[in-house]
């Protein structure tokens, strides 16, 4: 079996709910994407290619980007935002094609920043900087990386306290899982203590039990974390 990148990847074209043109997006072959290993937040590490990369479409046109499981249900209002704010300074430009970690950066860039032009809901740009912070540790950049943590951090904080879960397709309690975990990546450590309690302490939460083991495992790491810092 050939495992390029080349074999694993294919276009097809999609309409621009902003502006109506059609344009190409690159797909991935599901069957071409095998897990190595995940880390405590969710980064996903492949064998050959990863998807990740490709989450993102950009209208070549007009330049309207999301994540691909959001694309089309863009409403009247932020449409119309995209087609004032954002289409007048676009130069037609494509995105398909392979993407390198670069590249897929670039993407993603241009979703958050149609999130901010549209006013978006904390919890779509929690998801959109965290996946940031992952190309970063792709790059091995650690700054960039923290940084994007912080602002998908903040942006988990605001979502828990002002939207009705489930968000999209986050839970309650693997929102609250991840204020924990990314608490403890910035070495916040009572913050993470006091989050990762909330969770083990939810007689609801026990029913995700995988959840559950994750987090035990995390406090575990947390401990000897603060342990060090004493
Ligand atoms: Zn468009």
């Amino acid at each position: 079996m050939d495992n390029s990148v080349s074999n694993s990847i294919y276009n097809s074209s999609v309409t621009c709910p902003v502006c109506g043109s059609n344009f190409e997006v690159t797909k991935v072959k599901i069957r071409s994407c095998k897990v190595v290993s995940r880390d405590s937040d969710f980064c996903t590490y492949y064998e050959n290619i990863n998807p990740l990369l490709y989450d993102v479409w950009v209208c070549e046109n007009c330049g309207y980007s999301s994540m691909k499981d959001k694309f089309e249900e863009i409403g009247a209002k932020s449409a119309a935002i995209i087609r004032k704010e954002i289409k007048p300074r676009w130069t037609k430009r494509s995105f398909s094609g392979e993407r390198t970690v670069d590249g897929a950066l670039e993407a993603f860039k241009l979703a958050l920043y149609n999130l901010q032009v549209r006013n978006a809901p904390c919890s779509e740009f929690a998801k959109v900087c965290l996946r940031i912070a992952w190309l970063y540790r792709f790059k091995g950049d650690k700054e960039k990386e923290r940084q994007f943590l912080e602002f998908s951090l903040k942006n988990y904080y605001d979502a828990y306290q002002n939207e009705r879960f489930p968000l999209d397709k986050l839970d309650e309690f693997t929102c609250i899982y991840l204020i924990a975990e990314l608490n403890r990546r910035l070495d916040e450590y009572e913050e993470a203590l006091k989050w990762f309690s909330k969770l083990i302490s939810s007689p609801e939460a026990r029913k995700n039990a995988k959840l559950m083991n994750t987090a035990r495992e995390q406090l575990q790491v947390l401990r000897e974390q603060m342990g060090r810092h004493e």
